[in-house]
């Protein structure tokens, strides 16, 4: 599977968990009471974390989340299909892998 596909199947994956905390707020509320935001704010954060630290660009070792190297770079909730520093496509798939 290509890194393209992986980061679409990430990001398809965390918008239903969001959607599904955004929906079941009440019912965390509930049972965590104003904790729930806490928890809310963090998976925000470690998803973000989580899509930047474990997608990255095989060449460059840029996550597809990104545009460019450094911390002033702009970030997109979508992956890039071309690597945003050495312009790796990332919808071909790695040879090393099956
Ligand atoms: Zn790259």
């Amino acid at each position: 599977m290509s890194l393209y596909k992986k980061a679409w199947l990430f990001v398809s994956v965390s918008v239903t968990v969001l959607a599904a905390l955004l929906f079941g707020m009440p019912l965390l509320d509930r049972v965590l009471g104003t904790f729930s935001f806490l928890v809310f704010g963090l998976y925000i954060l470690g998803q973000g974390l989580v899509a930047i630290a474990f997608f990255n660009c095989p060449q460059c070792d840029l996550s597809p989340f990104m545009g460019s190297k450094g911390l002033f770079s702009s970030y997109s909730i979508f992956p890039r299909k071309t690597c945003g520093h050495c312009g790796h496509g990332h919808t071909h798939s790695d040879l090393s892998e099956p």
